[in-house]
């Protein structure tokens, strides 16, 4: 099998997509994450657009995510889609949702991260830069996925999951596994003052080992380092990095800086296969 950064990368029918060991070794759970190959739309969306309402047809988003589904192992009935605003407001769904999102519109706002205990409940969430995380409890046969931008990271959107989980399934964070999937790496991901006070402001990050100054009023940081540090204070130990960044792989992901803006978007899904016996 072909491997991108850390991540395991795999193609059924021309449709590529991207796997955590960690996870894959769970035979409870199925997730993939997509790239931006594999697709129909064309232009700025090409080919693997999986981002409703940014302009791109309806109809090729949906015939997207079939393609995308049916070569990683999904059935697109199961998949529930967060409605991300870069805030830290969980969400519990479960089979009453499955659909939300994707084949009917979803009833809820603001809401970047998904936690379930239900299996062929396939939690979906975006990303095209920002950091997308998934959780998993072996132990309770729960499931969680987030979306953490600077400002969910800088919020602790990784630290609020992992609360949601134990307060709703009595997950014990020793036992979580949590993949951090393709996003901007500190090799690329450049900010300015306003960016690092967010940082600075959340006690919980040690700027000493997520920030690096420039100079010129500018700052590196590694997202995926201080979503770490963020799970770490939150009692987790087990955190795989995917180790791939958006920014330095334009042909193979959807990268908002590298494409100022005017792209498609990448989906990943988590999702239990087997429940608790
Ligand atoms: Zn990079």
């Amino acid at each position: 099998m072909k491997t991108a950064g850390n991540m395991l990368l795999s193609k059924v029918n021309g449709v590529p997509f991207l796997q955590l060991s960690s996870f894959r070794e769970q035979p409870w759970l199925h997730h993939a994450f997509a790239t931006r190959q594999g697709g129909i739309s064309s232009g700025i969306y090409a080919t693997m657009n999986l981002g409703f309402g940014r302009g791109d047809t309806d109809a090729n988003v949906l015939e997207n995510y079939r393609r995308f589904c049916a070569a990683a192992g999904f059935c697109v009935e199961d998949l529930v889609a967060t409605a991300q605003t870069h805030k830290t407001e969980v969400l519990r769904v479960g089979q009453k949702d499955r659909g939300a999102g994707i084949l009917r519109s979803k009833p809820w706002h603001d809401i970047d991260a998904l936690i379930t205990n239900e299996p062929h409940v396939a939690l979906c969430v975006y990303g095209a830069d920002c950091v997308p995380l998934m959780l998993a409890d072996p132990v309770h046969h729960a499931i969680g996925v987030a979306h953490a931008g600077w400002r969910g990271t800088a919020a602790n959107m990784a630290g609020t999951v992992v609360a949601a989980m134990q307060q709703a399934f009595g997950t014990n964070p020793i036992d979580l596994l949590v993949g951090i999937g393709p996003s901007i790496g500190p090799c690329c991901f450049e900010v300015d003052e306003p960016v690092v006070k967010a940082f600075l402001a959340n006690p919980l990050l040690l700027p000493q080992d997520c920030m690096t100054e420039k100079g010129g009023g500018k700052w590196n940081i590694d997202l995926w380092e201080a979503n770490a540090q963020l799970l770490r204070s939150a009692g987790v130990q087990k955190i795989e990095k995917g180790m791939l960044c958006t920014h330095c792989h334009p042909d193979l992901l959807w990268s908002h800086r590298a494409t100022n803006g005017k792209r498609g978007g990448m989906c990943g899904i988590l999702c239990i296969t087997e429940a608790l016996s």
